[in-house]
């Protein structure tokens, strides 16, 4: 078993020792010391970076069977091949090891926080080196049960309790009120918040509460039958309000005004849009009925029908369609319309008291454009990759009504 020199002292940083074993994983060198400073990947708390003699530390973890620590060395940096008994340096990165402490520490907190403010219970919660997540025993924690949760946690934090890391046998810690019973077979661990928390646990944790600086729950999610909270501690919560705090400063200062009136100014600017949306949209209908009026003006007479064929540019189908259903709502009408853009697109409508097909008329005219579409007697829609030949495309569909009217047929009643 390797001497864990984090469990009495997770404030040291370096630390002498030899090695032990010496493997291969995934590749890497690794090796298995005597005694370290570097945490393994569980409880929740990710493993110590760091260098070992030099060479990055990639991975630390606990081998199951044995319980001894190995140490995944970088592959690339390994020039000198360590042998069992080798004396080695280690030195953890300290600064993510504090942010890690940092974060056990304040799930501790927020954990019972929520059992006395919420009577939720932790049922997992994981550490990453970006922010981290409980998950609590209850499917409908509202804002106020976190807001006194977040509250109380923060008051511990504040208060400076001291924080203790111990080895405690089954009939020391039987009687404390620990979160989570462990078996009661072996010593166990116990990290205890004075007067507050009481867990088994073998994380690294700060000494005392106030190190911790701040626990900020930043985001609350239903899930199932459980609700998970992400929350920031310490450094991480102080760079958020930070980004928070320049994010809406700018944000005032893009709108000439003080922070505490950006609710009202959105109110406002929403207000406002939905009011130019409406107007937009009447203007519209407006310049449609205007647009369709003219070209009803300029229809060429074939025989009984009104034809309006026109080309546009890049304009809405949508809106080509609305113009269209406008012209052919007028008696005696065929509407022959098409879009180019990237691709040819067609719209053939006819007014109801004509009877042609319009369905045969858009199948060849697609057919010129490389392409087909579908739609109803009465309307009909499609388009094909060429806008170039879009022109006779649609000269083809005028040509091709020009033959149905000379064969008569088409108006109804006949
Ligand atoms: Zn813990």
């Amino acid at each position: 078993m390797t001497e864990r020199l984090y469990y009495p002292d997770s404030y040291s940083t370096s630390f002498d020792a030899h090695v032990v074993e010496c493997l291969t994983l995934n590749d890497n060198p690794a090796v298995v010391l005597d005694r370290t400073v570097f945490y393994p990947t569980g409880g929740g708390q990710p493993y110590d970076t760091g260098t070992l003699s030099g060479v990055p530390i990639v991975e630390v973890l606990e081998r199951e069977e044995d319980q001894v620590i190995i140490h995944v060395l970088s592959s690339t940096e390994s020039k000198t091949v360590l042998r069992p008994g080798d004396p080695v340096q280690g030195e953890i990165d300290w600064a993510r090891r504090f942010d890690l402490m940092q974060q056990h520490t304040g799930q501790h907190l927020l954990s019972q926080a929520f059992v006395q403010a919420a009577d939720a219970d932790t049922v997992g919660f994981h550490l990453s080196d970006d922010y981290s997540t409980i998950d609590l025993n209850d499917e409908a924690l509202n804002d106020d049960s976190v807001a006194r949760a977040e509250a109380l946690a923060n008051q511990i934090i504040f208060e400076d309790r001291p924080v203790l890391a111990r080895f405690l046998e089954p009939d020391e810690f039987a009687t404390l009120p620990l979160r989570k019973a462990p078996p009661a077979k072996e010593s166990i661990r116990i990290v205890q918040v004075e007067g507050f928390d009481w867990s088994a646990c073998g994380g690294t944790h700060v000494a005392r509460t106030g190190e911790i600086g701040l626990a900020k729950v930043v985001r609350v999610e239903r899930r199932g039958a459980e609700t998970r909270i992400t929350f920031l501690c310490g450094h991480r919560a102080l760079t958020h309000y930070q980004e928070l705090n320049t994010l809406t400063r700018d944000l005032a200062l893009r709108l000439s005004i003080g922070v505490e009136e950006l609710p009202e100014a959105l109110d406002r600017l929403q207000t406002e849009a939905r009011i130019a949306r409406k107007e937009r949209d009447r203007l519209r209908e407006l310049l449609l009925d205007h647009e369709a009026a003219a070209l009803t003006a300029s229809a060429r007479l074939i025989g009984p029908v009104l034809l309006v064929c026109q080309l546009f540019k890049n304009r809405e189908m949508e809106e080509a369609r609305r113009l269209a259903t406008r012209i052919a709502n007028q008696p005696g009408h065929v509407v022959l319309l098409g879009v180019t853009g990237k691709k040819a697109q067609l719209i053939f409508a006819r007014s109801s008291d004509l009877s042609y097909d319009m369905r045969p008329l858009l199948q060849e005219a697609c057919s010129l454009v490389g392409g087909g579409g579908g739609g109803g007697p009465e309307l009909a829609q499609g388009g094909g990759p060429h806008p170039d030949h879009i022109d006779q495309a649609l000269q083809h569909a005028t040509e091709l009504l020009r033959q149905q009217i000379s064969h008569g047929g088409g108006a109804l009643g006949e």
